[in-house]
């Protein structure tokens, strides 16, 4: 398998309806990274890449990706402090993460819990 990105034209492996069995497909449409049509290189039967489109892994962090984006203008980073998991925070706290980056404590959800938004999304962090 290539892990390159799939193009029109290029070739995949897919369930044909009329072969009833894997073969080849030829993309013929796409839309954006994503094959929506393909054609069975053995019958030419061509197919709506349906069972592509489901597969296509949701992103469960794009709106708090978004929310990064939204909020980060306004972060002042001199405020960030070096994040410990032994240190108590509180909400709208701004740390930073060795790993993750800026961060911004959207709220604390347990005794020793919190979520961080983090340009990636959302994390659940240990603290105090
Ligand atoms: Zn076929």
């Amino acid at each position: 398998m290539s892990s390159k990105k799939p193009t029109i034209g290029n070739t995949l492996q897919a369930r044909c309806a009329k072969c009833r069995k894997i073969t080849s497909h030829t993309i013929v449409a796409m839309i954006e990274e994503l094959p929506t049509e393909v054609q069975c290189n053995v019958c030419k039967h061509p197919s709506v890449a349906k069972k592509l489109v489901v597969r296509r892994p949701v992103d469960p962090h794009k709106s708090e990706r978004e929310e990064w984006a939204t909020l980060r203008p306004g972060m002042d980073t001199s405020r960030a402090t070096e994040y410990s998991m032994t240190a108590a925070y509180k909400k709208k706290a701004l740390l930073n993460h060795p790993i993750f980056g800026l961060g911004l404590v959207q709220r604390v959800t347990g005794p020793q819990k919190m979520v961080v938004l983090f340009a990636e999304g959302e994390k659940i962090m240990r603290c105090h």
